[in-house]
């Protein structure tokens, strides 16, 4: 049995970069918090590739997920920049921008497609020439066919954050209790408390389940849909000792249904694979050998460089692919799940929406169409 406090203003289950931010901010708000996870850190959060894309992740018909990844891409250079100053190091935030390629006239047709999207959109993005594509990354292949530039693209170094939100978390005095929340308990529908694997309970008037996919297996939460675990393999590639970096510019590259983020100066990430149905994080031999097919086909070059990692994790998914933020049907019950493929980009509006509803005032406006709510039923 662990100790930890018997009471708490207010409990964050899960400690992803989700509840962390959570945690961390509403500490600084003057709220007693404590945070409950077995594996602080563990989850998608580690394994994600660190891109944060208003525009290379917009898909026809997704045009409030972009709203809200864009309000996020707003608040990241403020968020960052808070996160280094408070723990005093760096999360590789980078306004890196990005290259979506093309690797022949089906995928260069394609391209087409998105870059009328993001015009229609507004997206700061324009389609250039395979000359000019190599001319920004130099290490693209010459088979090149053409590329669509994305400007507003950013990435982050999505395991220096975990790592910098922990610091922070553990830095405004927020308890880290290393068990798992089995179920938020309640009395005339407003939250009393939250149980512990352990069978000790923490009173609380407030709790903020950000439980990654697992979110749907804490008792006593009415969640409105079920979240599915979406696995996802990836594979970390590292450039030899003396050798130059995997990427000779800042952009982070996509094709299509594959992804290249260079991380610190040597190690290149390629993701990802998309798995429904799939319970085990083993990384198969299969998703390597495709990974590592689709990325040579982009970056011939990588065949030099050592495979020093994969990886796995599953996104938490909803069946609209928004997340699930506001109340959770109970009073003082905070959703902040169900994240899918966006959770690193959404971390800053994800922990503003929270604080702004624990504090009783209006979340942003992009968040309005992520109540959960939008799942129940209308009565007559
Ligand atoms: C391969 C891959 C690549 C990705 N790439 C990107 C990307 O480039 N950009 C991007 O924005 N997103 C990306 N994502 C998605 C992103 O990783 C997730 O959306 C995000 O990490 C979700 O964060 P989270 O904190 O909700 O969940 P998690 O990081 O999964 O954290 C959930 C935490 O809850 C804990 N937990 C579970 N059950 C309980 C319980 N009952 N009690 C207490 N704690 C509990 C777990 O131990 C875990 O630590 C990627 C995901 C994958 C798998």
């Amino acid at each position: 049995m662990v100790s930890h406090p018997d009471r708490s203003d207010v409990v964050v289950v899960g400690g992803g970069v989700i509840g962390l931010a959570c945690a961390w901010q509403l500490a600084a708000d003057g709220h007693a918090v404590a945070l409950c996870d077995p594996d602080p850190g563990g989850g998608a959060s580690w394994t994600a590739g660190g891109m944060l894309p208003p525009a290379t992740e917009s898909d026809f018909g997704e045009e409030e997920i972009l709203a809200l990844n864009q309000a996020s891409a707003r608040r990241w250079p403020d968020f960052a920049a808070r996160l280094e100053s408070e723990v005093d190091a760096e999360i590789g935030y980078r306004r890196s921008g990005a290259l979506v390629v093309a690797r022949d006239a089906d995928e260069a047709a394609q391209l087409d497609r998105l870059a009328t999207l993001h015009q229609r959109l507004g997206l700061p993005s324009r389609r250039v020439r395979s000359r000019e594509a190599r001319q920004l990354e130099p290490r693209l292949s010459p088979r090149t066919r053409g590329a669509l530039v994305c400007d507003g693209d950013d990435r982050v170094d999505n395991r220096a954050l975990v790592t910098a939100l922990r610091h922070a978390v553990k830095g405004a005095g927020v308890p880290v209790i290393p068990e798992r929340v089995t179920a938020v308990e309640s009395r005339d529908g407003a939250v009393t408390g939250v149980r512990l694997a352990d069978g000790t309970r923490i009173a609380c008037g407030h709790v903020v389940l950000a439980a990654g996919w697992r979110s749907a297996e804490v008792e006593g939460v009415p969640l409105p849909v079920p979240l599915r675990p979406v696995k996802g393999q990836i594979l970390h590639l590292r450039a030899r000792p003396g050798d130059p970096p995997p990427l000779a510019g800042e952009r982070f590259v996509r094709g299509l249904g594959l992804y290249l983020v260079p991380r610190g100066e040597a190690d290149l990430v390629v993701g990802a694979t998309v798995e429904e149905g799939d319970r085990d994080t083993a990384t198969t031999a299969g998703a390597v050998l495709k990974l590592l097919r689709d990325a040579w086909e982009v970056l011939p070059d990588i065949g030099e460089l050592a495979l020093v990692e994969t990886d796995a994790a599953f996104r938490p998914a909803t069946p609209d692919n928004g997340p699930l933020l506001g109340s959770g049907g109970l009073e003082g019950l905070t959703l902040a799940c169900g994240h899918w493929r966006n959770g690193i980009a959404l971390t800053p509006v994800t922990a503003e929406a929270v604080r702004a509803r624990v504090a009783g005032q209006a979340p942003p406006e992009a968040v309005a169409p992520f109540d959960p709510a939008r799942f129940t039923p209308a009565t007559a």
